[in-house]
């Protein structure tokens, strides 16, 4: 069903990453293999070659699914699959290498080729690679990488969509793994460890990802206070850091306020979370609440796994959401006094 949030999401930014993110967040998904994929284009795209062929695609496609198996997380939603079936012999030793590359590109490509590109039903304007299975006069079939696809690779926040990617992936396992309903799973943030947990049916705690990693995607890599560059690995840029958009502090006051919510964590580079003229324990003012209230309801809108976490948190009407953040800032200001605004911001892009 087309869905306002995600149209404007990708209308009001129309740049590559915005696309390329919205094939890896959204969308309801019965397998695993467009993370698989995602990952594969992302590696392949440091190679001069533009065609690659189905046996090349299949060596890093294999890969990074099977690297997932061992994790011993479901990859599907369907009750058997005979490419997964090859990939868990690959891992037993039960076939060797050159069976698998020959199974999966058979059998392991069938439906997520054509996917791909799928947001809402319908095609996004821009693609990564076109389809080459099926052009006459050439011995190999396979895809040919695009321009769009190494331009992607050339932005700034070409570091983060691996682990983009990786997040969104377990998510999804997390939900089929533990055999909740979409509409049960509870995420969790650890404020030692930075990562996301759930509990599983006898409430013992299961890491789930990186808190980073799953809120970058809605930030596009930016500080949610001032839109600066902010890095999820620290090789570029300033590190982005988890930050409780109402302050952890308010814990003290009231234990019950689940402060650790991901309804109130975003990310923000250093100088905006604690620097000289940072945010530390003040109260941000009544437009960047407006901005946390988007970014829930967007969340919430769109299929993103984080969604069902923060209803339960939240409410699901959206005037609900609102009335709780309203409170919720109420009742901070009384006990912390101060308002806070970053000192410049650049321009909006969420
Ligand atoms: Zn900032």
């Amino acid at each position: 069903m087309p869905n306002d949030t995600q149209a404007r999401f990708i209308e009001q930014v129309p740049t590559l990453e915005s696309y390329w993110r919205s094939v890896i967040l959204f969308g309801a998904n019965v397998a695993s293999y467009k993370f698989a994929l995602g990952k594969s284009l992302l590696e392949l795209s440091n190679s001069p070659d533009t065609f690659i062929s189905l046996e090349q695609l299949s060596e890093p496609f294999s890969r990074n699914l099977i690297n997932h198996i061992k994790g011993g997380r479901k990859q599907t939603t369907s009750r058997s699959s005979r490419f997964l079936d090859a990939c868990k012999k690959s891992i037993e030793g039960e076939i060797n290498q050159d069976e698998l590359l020959a199974t999966t590109s058979k059998l392991g490509f069938v439906n997520v080729i054509d996917a791909f590109h799928i947001v809402n039903g319908t095609e996004i304007p821009t693609r990564f690679f076109t389809d080459e299975r099926k052009s006459s006069g050439k011995s190999a079939k396979g895809i040919r990488l695009t321009d769009e696809l190494f331009q992607l690779k050339e932005t700034f926040q070409s570091i983060n969509l691996p682990h983009e990617v990786e997040s969104r992936w377990q998510l999804v396992e997390a939900a089929w793994d533990l055999n909740i309903a979409r509409n049960l799973i509870t995420i969790s943030y650890d404020d030692d460890s930075g990562l996301l947990f759930t509990k599983d049916r006898s409430l013992k705690r299961v890491d789930v990802t990186s808190a980073q990693a799953a809120l970058n995607g809605y930030q596009k890599g930016k500080c949610f206070y001032c839109f600066r560059d902010i890095a999820i690995d620290n090789h570029i840029g300033a590190p982005a850091e988890v930050d409780h958009f109402f302050p952890h502090t308010l814990k003290q006051y009231s234990p019950a306020a689940n402060i650790n919510g991901v309804w109130n964590l975003v990310l923000a580079c250093q100088n905006c979370n604690r620097g000289v003229a940072g945010k530390s324990a003040l109260v941000p003012s009544s437009r960047l609440l407006e901005r946390l209230n988007r970014r829930n309801d967007y969340l919430i809108s769109s299929n993103h796994p984080l969604r069902e976490t923060l209803i339960l948190q939240m409410g699901a009407l959206p005037q609900a959401r609102r009335t709780l953040l309203q409170n919720m800032d109420s009742w901070a200001i009384e006990r912390l006094i101060h308002r806070w605004e970053p000192n410049d911001e650049l321009e909006a892009v969420f």
